[in-house]
């Protein structure tokens, strides 16, 4: 029998209710999102007379969401709408307050997005933003947390295999030994998706690497030490060596209102380089150091050329900096990579399509995947050719199938231009007015 644990909502008057549980692998931005949808719907008048009621259980492989770090921010913009349109109002409630720079936000300085010669700390190219008209720039952790509201989160649960007890239902057993029974499972696992690997097999589930390897660190700096970046920006700056053809990010993760206090922002850096022979450096090109105090060493050579007040940022990082290995990766679905065994699971998020984070749009689909399939269930989007209910039954098969097809259809043009972004963004000479790095970002690309 299903194991129904997280009801999140009313119990409901209607004793012929059909009971859907869901079992969602992955405790990320894209599970919780999907959390959160169904505690809304749950709680809404339109349940007690939904003919489904829907149960649902998040299962997180660590002991928590930040025990491998992932303390970076992401831009949310045209998937806004459908993210504010998911979850509960106290979440939308709760999405200022996980703003990198809200100060800047409410004084309308939004930033420039540019593209810097990192050897002189001049703009080389702005990327392309007149198709966005609101963005969210927030920290991951906080949003995380956010997320988390109200919601039974199972961890340390990592998903191992999938059995399929019935036409109905389907287990999910875990690495502890332990299993979970549902009707929906859907893997929202994260790029290395242990659920693509099931369902697809290991050799079709593998993602293409991109021939760039970049590293990300976190520090705080004090504000005057950041003075010079935050008159060049007030969110963001990038740009590369036209050398070396290094990359380099800077992000604040946290800077403080002026009013606070606080005298320290919170500062995310990432450095990414071409691995292709030859090398510009000459030699081959450099691979992720083993030791902190390697990859150290490696970024202060790489950012040897650059301008002061970039390099300083690289030279200054404290030695307790973790120096993490960021992995650049393409994945796209094609139409029957998986058999869905009549809807009882599917792929959402980075799990779905790994899409290299050079054009900030990867989280924006993983939302719109969410909005899309949690809105069929809940019978709020129609789906082409069928009806989400039939004889006051749950058409699961053809939900999952509608999903999957619009899906599918949507992701693949977006996760080649962001491979061909982060090939050029580490090309200094190949980032340009039209180039894929700078085009606009916008949901359905063609
Ligand atoms: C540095 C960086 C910057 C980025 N910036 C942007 C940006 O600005 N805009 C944008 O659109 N995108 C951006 N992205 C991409 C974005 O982070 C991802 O698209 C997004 O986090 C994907 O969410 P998800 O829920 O699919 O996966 P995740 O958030 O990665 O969550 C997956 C979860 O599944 C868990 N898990 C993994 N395996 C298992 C298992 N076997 N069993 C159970 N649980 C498991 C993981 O522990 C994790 O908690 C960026 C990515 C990086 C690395």
């Amino acid at each position: 029998m299903p194991s129904a644990t997280n009801g999140n909502g009313p119990t409901s008057p209607q004793q012929t209710q059909q009971n859907v549980h869901v079992l969602i692998i992955g405790g990320g931005i894209t599970g919780l999102i999907l959390a959160q949808g169904l505690r809304k719907f749950n709680a809404s008048p339109a349940a007690a007379t939904y003919p489904i009621k829907y149960t649902f259980t998040v299962y997180e492989r660590d002991p928590d969401v930040f025990y491998r770090g992932g303390g970076y921010s992401l831009s949310f913009h045209w998937s806004l709408p459908f993210l504010e349109d998911a979850v509960p109002q106290d979440i939308v409630d709760g999405i200022p307050g996980c703003l990198c720079n809200p100060h800047g936000e409410e004084t309308g300085q939004l930033g420039k997005f540019q593209y810097l010669n990192l050897h002189t700390a001049v703009p080389k190219v702005v990327v392309e933003r007149r198709s966005i008209s609101r963005i969210a720039r927030v920290s991951r952790e906080k949003l995380l947390k956010l997320l988390m509201t109200g919601i039974d989160m199972h961890f340390s649960k990592q998903l191992a295999d999938l059995t399929w007890p019935d036409h109905n239902t389907v287990t999910a057993h875990f690495a502890d030994g332990t299993s979970a029974t549902g009707n929906l499972l859907v893997g929202a696992d994260g790029s290395s998706s242990a659920v693509r690997r099931v369902v697809c097999g290991p050799d079709r589930a593998k993602n293409l690497q991109l021939p760039v390897r970049m590293m990300g660190f976190r520090t705080d700096y004090p504000l005057e030490k950041v003075a010079r970046i935050r008159e060049l920006d007030p969110n963001l700056i990038m740009g590369g060596d036209p050398e070396l053809n290094t990359y380099f990010w800077f992000s604040f993760l946290n800077m403080p209102r002026p009013e606070s206090g606080v005298k320290v922002a919170d500062c995310h850096m990432m450095v990414s380089w071409p691995t292709e022979d030859p090398y510009p450096g000459g030699g081959k090109a450099p691979t992720i150091p083993p030791t902190n105090e390697e990859r150290q060493a490696l970024v202060k050579e790489l950012s040897s050329g650059w301008a002061e007040c970039l390099k300083e940022m690289v030279m200054d990082i404290p030695k307790s900096a973790e120096m993490r290995e960021i992995g650049l990766y393409e994945w796209y679905p094609r139409k029957g990579d998986w058999d869905s065994r009549g809807g009882r699971v599917t792929l959402v998020g980075d799990a779905a399509h790994s899409i290299a984070p050079f054009r900030g749009e990867a989280v924006n689909h993983g939302v719109v995947d969410v909005a899309n399939l949690l809105n069929m269930l809940i019978g709020k989007k129609k789906i082409p050719d069928g009806q989400a209910v039939v004889d006051g039954r749950l058409n699961l098969g053809k939900i999952v199938e509608a999903y999957e097809d619009e899906m599918i259809e949507r992701v693949e043009i977006p996760c080649k231009r962001a491979s061909k972004a982060c090939i050029d963004a580490n090309h200094y000479e190949d980032v340009k007015e039209g180039s894929f790095f700078t085009s606009p970002r916008q949901m359905n690309l063609k």
